[in-house]
């Protein structure tokens, strides 16, 4: 379970997150959509505090944490149960694929290496990519580096996992797999939050569909609620730039 109440974030005098409050159950899955700019990634950002809110309480399962009393022992349990894929992948570049699902393992989590291997390489073979496990990221395509960056989401088992466009650097070869390897998770029932452009995927994962715009969440509701009948001119706007 998300539960985020009352969440605020400026940079300078540019309010990019105005009073955001959402749940999301366990087990769901929630897509955002919205414009360029709306706020997609500094809210996902919030929520694992690589950007400090300025305002507003964020749970996370059993984690509970007050923006304006932020407790460092607090944040770090946060970073533990939400985990990030990012649109770049973020993968270590001196690492084999295997040695950068297993790093988390044995640096936080306290791991012997032969248990984090063997953890590695089933989520290698859950994302299809096990005879890579000796490959550098860079030997990769974009579609596998994203699965690695899945698979090391996964692997340090969090309460939910956050999502910021993982297809949206991908060639369109390869953005298929990577949304067959999101939907796999989905239906495992994990809880999970997915920034993401790629409509038609929105609406076959997502349990609930949230819309941003300028820093507020204009509506939410189904996929097919958000998708084929719009309450707000803003909303039908911005779908009609998908057709
Ligand atoms: P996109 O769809 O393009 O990824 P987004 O909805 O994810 O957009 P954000 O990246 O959250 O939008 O940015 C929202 C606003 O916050 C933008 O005006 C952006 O310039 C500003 N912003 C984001 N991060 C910072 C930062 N670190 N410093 C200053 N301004 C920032
Ligand atoms: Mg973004």
């Amino acid at each position: 379970m998300i539960r985020v109440s009352g969440l605020k974030k400026s940079f300078n005098n540019n309010e990019v997150l105005k009073d955001i409050s959402f749940q999301v159950s366990e087990g769901e899955t929630v897509a955002i959509i919205g414009p360029s700019g709306s706020g997609k990634s500094t809210l996902l950002r919030c929520l694992n505090y690589l950007e400090r809110p300025d305002a507003g309480n964020i749970e996370v399962g059993e984690v509970s944490i007050d923006a304006d009393k932020p407790k460092k022992a607090v944040i770090n349990q946060l970073r533990m149960q939400t985990s990030m894929v990012f649109q770049h992948y973020n993968l270590f570049k001196n690492k084999t694929v295997l040695e950068n699902i297993t790093y988390p393992l044995t640096a936080t989590k306290k791991y012997r290496r032969s248990e984090a291997d063997t953890v590695g390489r089933k989520l290698l073979e859950q994302v299809g990519i096990l005879d890579k496990q000796e490959a550098y990221p860079i030997s990769l395509s974009g579609g596998q580096q994203q699965r690695v960056g899945i698979a090391r989401a996964l692997a340090v088992d969090p309460h939910a996992i956050l999502f910021d466009e993982p297809t949206s650097s991908l060639d369109p070869e390869w953005v298929g797999e990577v949304l067959n390897v999101i939907s796999d998770i989905a239906q495992k029932d994990k809880t999970m939050l997915i920034v993401t452009h790629e409509m038609n995927f929105a609406r076959d994962i997502a349990d609930r569909v949230i819309f941003m715009a300028d820093g507020y969440i204009v509506e939410e509701g189904k996929p097919e609620d958000i998708f084929d009948n719009p309450q707000h001119e803003r909303t039908r706007r911005f779908l009609s730039k998908y057709g």
